[in-house]
């Protein structure tokens, strides 16, 4: 087991309004916690034309919140790291959080995600860890000299494309958004809309193209912005539209895990996504604190036996 000074007291997963509540909280209650998520924070939030429904600012628009949501972690004194959370996994006293770049251990996460702007094609989740992957920097060299299939949703995550282009032997980019910055070479070619379909037997063999095309590939990348909670996390119970259910306290169905927003299901509303991210800030950090004690008396019983 981890020591109790290597894990932190919440993690705190996405930057839209219900992780930027969480975390703001988190900081005046004085948690020791990390918020991974984006710098640009919400695309959601930044595509709205004019919000009328949040209380204090009766007209304003979605990139003028998102600056003042930057203002606010700043004078907070909220750092982002920058980094997609690619898997959280249940250790037992404690969560481990798996990111592009690194793994992180705490008493509590808060899955502030929101919901998936691109729906899991056929077999994405079938074939996760068998060909499937959501993370560049950690499964792109098990595909150099390989062919692959890439699907991106954000030019925020282009630059792992990019990275997984240096890799491959070829690789079939589906950019699912206005404009890419990739160029097309002798190994990689722009392709027309998404994957909708994954197969293969014990590993993947070949996506289907949303225009009904085969490709031969050896692995599939998903480079998302926001992936389904049942990917991100192992048995943790959704709803028949993939939301994770919530208590009151915003817990989760796994111990230690809370999650708010978008993420727990309609209304998809701002106001309701920094409700709940307070809340769960709260329940979050007071599992941490048990949950440290519980450790303290635990490693205290075994030095006494
Ligand atoms: C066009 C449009 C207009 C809208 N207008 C209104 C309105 O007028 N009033 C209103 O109340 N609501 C409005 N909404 C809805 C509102 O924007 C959402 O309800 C709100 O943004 C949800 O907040 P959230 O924090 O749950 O999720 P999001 O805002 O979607 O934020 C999720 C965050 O998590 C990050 N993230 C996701 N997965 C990961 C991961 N694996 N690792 C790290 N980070 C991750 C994302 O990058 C993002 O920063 C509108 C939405 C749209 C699209």
């Amino acid at each position: 087991m981890a020591d109790n000074s290597e894990i932190c007291d919440v993690i705190v997963v996405g930057t839209g309004p219900a992780g930027i509540s969480a975390a703001v909280n988190l900081k005046i209650l004085g948690a020791d916690f990390i918020l991974f998520g984006h710098s640009s924070l919400s695309e959601k939030v930044e595509r709205s034309e004019l919000i009328r429904n949040y209380p204090g600012l009766p007209e304003v628009t979605g990139p003028e919140l998102n600056r003042l949501f930057a203002e606010h972690l700043s004078a907070a004194g909220v750092e982002i790291r920058n980094e997609n959370v690619v898997g959280i996994y249940d250790m037992g006293d404690y969560l481990s959080v798996l990111t592009d770049k690194r793994s992180v251990n705490a008493f509590s996460v808060i899955i502030a995600s929101g919901v998936q702007s691109l729906k899991p094609a056929k077999g994405e989740l079938e074939f996760l860890g068998r060909g499937v992957s959501y993370c560049a920097t950690c499964d792109g060299e098990l595909y150099r000299g390989k062919k692959i299939a890439v699907v991106c949703d954000s030019p925020a995550l282009e630059h792992e494309a990019v990275y997984l282009s240096s890799l491959a032997g070829y690789m079939y980019y589906f950019p699912v958004m206005k404009e890419t910055s990739v160029k097309e070479s002798d190994t990689l070619r722009i392709a027309g809309g998404t994957v909708k379909e994954v197969s293969g037997g014990m590993k993947v063999q070949s996506v289907i193209t949303s225009s009904g095309e085969s490709i031969d590939v050896d692995g599939v990348f998903f480079l998302k912005r926001s992936v389904s909670p049942s990917a991100l996390m192992f048995g943790l119970a959704t709803d028949e539209d993939g939301h994770i259910v919530v208590s009151r306290d915003m817990s989760a169905s796994v111990r230690g895990c809370f999650a708010a927003g978008d993420v727990t299901g309609r209304p998809y509303q701002l106001a309701k996504a920094a409700g709940e991210g307070n809340t769960a800030a709260h329940s979050a950090l007071a599992l941490a604190k048990q949950r440290r004690e519980e450790q303290k008396l635990q490693k205290i019983e075994r030095q006494n036996t």
